[in-house]
């Protein structure tokens, strides 16, 4: 079946951190990043001539924050605002009116979904989105967090798995099972 058929009104299409620094390249590179791009771009120009709102989510993070090794988190210096890793890959279709979702900005904690303390799941239930069509990266960390938080806000979920990629294998079939069991499903 192709996308436009699959999709509809009431859907919502939300892109993860499809950002330079996730892909090979960058500072925090998933082995096949940018492989998640083409298949994102059909999923985008499927949704606009169906009229499908397109959410967008980046991580966003202030210089020395605290997910950063050197200041005691567990990941390399990524996605640093306003630098060009922090940037959306170039190649992804990015239509003006496009949601960008921020995240990753606090000082005090992380925010590995796009839904923690952004206002997201606000946005949606005011466009009438009713269920959602995921891909981005990583799988097995900010696409497994946000996919679990749109499931407990009561959304449908469908994870586009040829759009998203993990940081470990094992994590990603890890994430692809509680994806399940959290009701969303795998297409
Ligand atoms: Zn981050």
């Amino acid at each position: 079946m192709g996308i436009e058929e699959q999709i509809r009104r009431g859907d919502g299409l939300l892109m993860v951190d499809v950002q330079n620094d996730f892909c090979p390249g960058g500072k925090l590179p998933i082995k096949g990043g940018d492989e998640v791009v083409p298949v994102l771009n059909k999923w985008i120009q499927a949704s606009l001539v169906k009229h499908i709102p397109i959410y967008a989510s980046r991580d966003w993070h202030p210089v020395r924050h605290l997910s950063f090794k050197d200041e005691g988190g567990k990941w390399p210096v990524h996605c640093v605002e306003d630098t060009e890793g922090a940037a959306f890959h170039p190649e992804l279709i990015m239509p003006e009116h496009v949601i960008k979702i921020t995240k990753g900005v606090r000082f005090d904690k992380d925010q590995n979904s796009a839904f923690d303390e952004t206002g997201l799941a606000s946005q949606l239930k005011k466009d009438g989105i009713e269920r959602l069509f995921i891909g981005g990266l990583a799988l097995d960390v900010c696409v497994l967090a946000t996919v679990m938080d749109a499931r407990e806000e009561g959304f449908k979920v469908k994870l586009i798995l040829e759009a998203t990629r993990a940081v470990t294998p094992d994590g990603g079939e890890e994430a692809v099972n509680r994806m399940k069991e959290s009701g969303a499903e795998i297409i």
